[in-house]
């Protein structure tokens, strides 16, 4: 995972209700839905285990490619994710039906 959560529509901001900007750790506090404004308020930031911003897509999809790339990990190593990235880029369905060919996922 990274600073980005793909979600089927955006949530609002648990503060003020516009349009939320991302999923984020309030410093010393509680993680809560931001908008941009409450966001920079709270002084939030992004990153693991910090913000991710919220970004409409296919959320089952990305769970499948983010567990065929820790499967991957977890099998080959850090250097080996690395290598596979760079040869899938982002063909996430290519990387995964291939995992299945190999039985590995
Ligand atoms: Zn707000």
């Amino acid at each position: 995972m990274s600073d980005r959560v793909l979600v089927e529509h955006i949530p609002s901001c648990d503060m003020c209700k516009r349009k939320a900007y991302a999923d984020a750790r309030i410093p010393d506090g509680p993680w809560a839905n931001l908008c941009n404004t409450h966001f920079t308020m709270y002084g939030c930031s992004l990153g693991t285990g910090r913000g991710q911003v919220f970004e409409v897509g296919n959320a089952d999809f990305q769970a499948r490619a983010d567990d065929a790339e820790e499967g991957a990990s977890a099998l080959l190593g850090k250097s080996g994710a690395a290598e596979i990235r760079a040869l899938y880029g982002d063909d996430t369905d290519g990387f995964i039906a291939d995992m299945e060919d190999f039985g590995l996922a």
